[in-house]
């Protein structure tokens, strides 16, 4: 298996402020890859250039080979990303929106109503689903939100904070899920998260990123011995404390 992404030097300029600095690393299909690091770092923006979203100022990103510049139609054929703040529309039930989102990846061999049956799974929300989106609390938002990122089983799905917001029962639903299409369906999973249980839980591997460059790599066993740190969280205040 080739990689499914390799990101190298890249660089996003926001006028003034210097959001990416340099940033290179390489996630093989498969993996579950976290991007973990202070609020403000660099993550998100990480994300969204991988996502097709915006574009770096240098640098470039293959996903399965393809230039997410160049080629950005075919990147998003293979990807699905949830941002870190998505709204859904809000007069359609959660049912109608799964359906909706599905219908777009009609044509490439599955059906609607089996990937909107995926949907319903993942998201939990049984007979809530007939409700409007508008009605949903901040939580309930999030779980369909996740279960329209994974029902498309994507060859790569991006997941800004997938589990923000959630209560401790539905957080552990959700990673058994992003953990279970990992190892089901081979899906690749590039995630941020603030929780470094989580990470330890969900992630192969690890980046830390601080100020806009990555100041650890490696996976969640490899940082604790590297810094003598007991859980991650202990090797987030080391590795940030040290630049
Ligand atoms: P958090 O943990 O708070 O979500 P993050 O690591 O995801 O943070 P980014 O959202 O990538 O951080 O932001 C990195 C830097 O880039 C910050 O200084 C932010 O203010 C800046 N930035 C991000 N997007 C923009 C934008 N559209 N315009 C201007 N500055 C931006």
């Amino acid at each position: 298996m080739g990689p499914a992404i390799v990101a190298e030097h890249l660089v996003k300029r926001f006028g003034e402020v210097l959001a990416l600095d340099g940033v290179s690393f390489r996630v093989e299909e498969g993996e579950i890859y976290g991007l973990i690091g202070p609020n403000g770092a660099g993550k998100t923006t990480a994300l969204r250039i991988v996502g097709t979203v915006i574009r770096p100022t240098s640098g470039s990103v293959r996903v399965f080979g393809v230039d997410v510049v160049r080629e950005a139609s075919r990147v998003r054929e293979m990807i699905s990303y949830l941002p870190e703040e998505a709204g859904a529309y809000p007069n359609l039930s959660g049912l109608e929106y799964l359906r909706f989102m599905a219908s777009f990846y009609r044509g490439e061999g599955r059906d609607v109503e089996a990937m909107v049956e995926e949907g319903v799974r993942i998201s939990g929300l049984g007979e809530r689903l007939r409700d409007r989106v508008k009605g949903y609390s901040k939580g309930m938002k999030r779980r369909l939100l996740v279960a329209r990122t994974l029902m498309v089983r994507p060859r790569l799905a991006i997941m800004d904070e997938p589990t923000a917001g959630l209560d401790v029962v539905h957080a552990l639903h959700i990673r058994r899920t992003i953990r279970g299409y990992a190892e089901e369906e081979g899906t690749t999973i590039l995630l941020s998260s603030h929780n470094m249980l989580e990470v330890e839980f969900l992630c192969d591997r690890v980046a830390l990123i601080n100020r806009g460059r990555i100041v650890a790599e490696g996976t969640p066993e490899e940082l604790k011995e590297e810094y003598g740190a007991e859980n991650l969280e202990e090797v987030f205040v080391e590795a940030t404390r040290v630049v």
